[in-house]
């Protein structure tokens, strides 16, 4: 019962979120580098290891790199709760740091208050979820999501194959099959997150309770046409890679505007032109195409009519084309009965929230599709992410964090 819920430690909270934010800083840009597998990304989770074991819980890594923090029976199917410790090349200090600290603020604060939960409390924090190699690694590990034959292929922006950076980290990329949980021993998942969004800032609301989270769709195109004399070739007769992609990425706004709805984002956002040179007609151009929804059928729509816009003007300049799919991630609605109880329990706590869609993909739509999940968002400062200006209010964290608690406190003392 709530009404019995402890007060988090607001200090402890923050003196544990601003720990974890001394692996990876750029004292230069104020960003923050933890990307998957790298060393940065080694020495925290190795740090956060310590701290768990520190509060008495039993820790155990996984194959990707999971960390595993247990308050309760070792048996007993558990309640999970926590987010990410890696970042984006030069992110923010709260995208995924302050939903893991959260998680163990939390198993704090029922250890603190004596309480014996029924059911285990695994505090987690995932791996390689801002999709340095295209998935979610570390929440798709967890829940037996690993499509066959992905592991081997997947590859990060610069080349570096998924299977090389865990190998020289000391992982074993072959053993991440069998790190998946069994069917029924997560009752259930919850997350804390900044919205990354300027929805709650701009209403002026503590806490966003999501419904359901768009999904990703990476796309991989590539133009090829014919690399020439920029001064000598007259403009009919050119096949201009950079050409073919600037017209594509102008399109963009039309097919959303036809096929779209108000979730939807169409994204090129890695660009490699060939041979890059001034001088020179550009040859090819790599890059990718990202599409995002909350409806899976205005994905596949979207995807359909992009790959209608890049043929047609492939052909029109003289380009060969491919495209292929790198990774994709379903839209996913978060279940119902844990969203309702998080509304219950921020009304409980008389906090202003909304239930909202989130455009951002996260451990909770892996999740969902494992256990029954929830996610909860504080607020960002302008909306800003996955830059060192992200901010969030203390206030608007402690009330964030309160009703994680609140909601833990609720599930792991459930007599059934
Ligand atoms: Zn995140």
């Amino acid at each position: 019962m709530s009404d019995i819920s402890p007060k988090i430690n607001s200090e402890r909270l923050k003196r544990l979120f601003d720990s974890i934010n001394k692996f990876g800083l750029n004292v230069e840009t104020g960003g923050y580098n933890r990307i998957g597998f790298s060393d940065a990304d080694l020495s925290v989770r190795k740090w956060f290891t310590e701290q768990m074991k520190g509060d008495g819980l039993a820790v155990h890594s996984d194959a990707a790199g999971n960390l595993f923090g247990r308050l309760g029976d070792a048996d007993k199917p558990c309640v999970m709760a926590g987010s990410h410790l890696d970042t984006v090349p030069e992110g923010g200090a709260f995208d995924g740091a302050l939903g893991v600290a959260v998680a163990l603020e939390c198993a704090r604060s029922i250890k603190d208050a004596g309480i014996e939960p029924t059911v285990p409390l695994v505090v987690v924090a995932t791996s390689e979820e801002e999709g340095r190699f295209g998935g979610m690694l570390g929440s798709q590990t967890i829940s037996g999501q690993l499509p066959a034959g992905w592991v081997e292929a997947a590859t990060d922006a610069e080349g570096v194959k998924l299977t090389e950076a865990m190998t020289v980290q000391g992982y074993a990329p072959e053993a991440l099959e069998e790190a998946a949980w069994n069917k029924d021993s997560i009752r259930a998942f919850l997350e804390l997150h900044i919205e990354q969004g300027p929805v709650l800032e701009s209403e002026n609301l503590s806490v966003g309770i999501v419904e359901g989270i768009s999904g990703v769709l990476v796309l991989g195109v590539n133009l090829k046409g014919e690399a020439n004399h920029s001064g000598t070739t007259p403009m009919h007769l050119r096949a201009d890679a950079f050409t073919g992609l600037a017209t594509i990425g102008a399109a963009i706004p039309g097919v959303i505007d036809r096929l779209g709805g108000e979730q939807s984002r169409i994204t090129i956002g890695k660009v490699d032109i060939k041979p890059n040179f001034p001088h020179t007609i550009p040859g090819e151009a790599d890059f990718t195409i990202i599409i995002r929804d909350t409806s899976a059928d205005i994905m596949a729509n979207l995807r359909k009519a992009i790959e209608t816009v890049v043929e047609t003007v492939a052909e029109r300049n003289h380009l060969s084309f491919t495209i292929k799919e790198r990774s994709y991630l379903p839209p996913q609605e978060l279940n119902e009965n844990i969203r309702e109880a998080f509304v219950a329990e921020a009304k409980k706590r008389t906090l202003s929230y909304t239930v909202m869609p989130s455009g951002a993909g996260h451990d909770a739509q892996t999740m969902q599709a494992f256990c029954p999940s929830g996610l909860i968002f504080v607020p960002s400062r302008n909306g800003i992410s996955h830059a060192p200006q992200e901010w969030t209010e203390w206030a608007d964290i402690e009330n964030g964090a309160q009703l994680m608690l609140d909601m833990i406190v609720r599930l792991i003392t459930k007599k059934d």
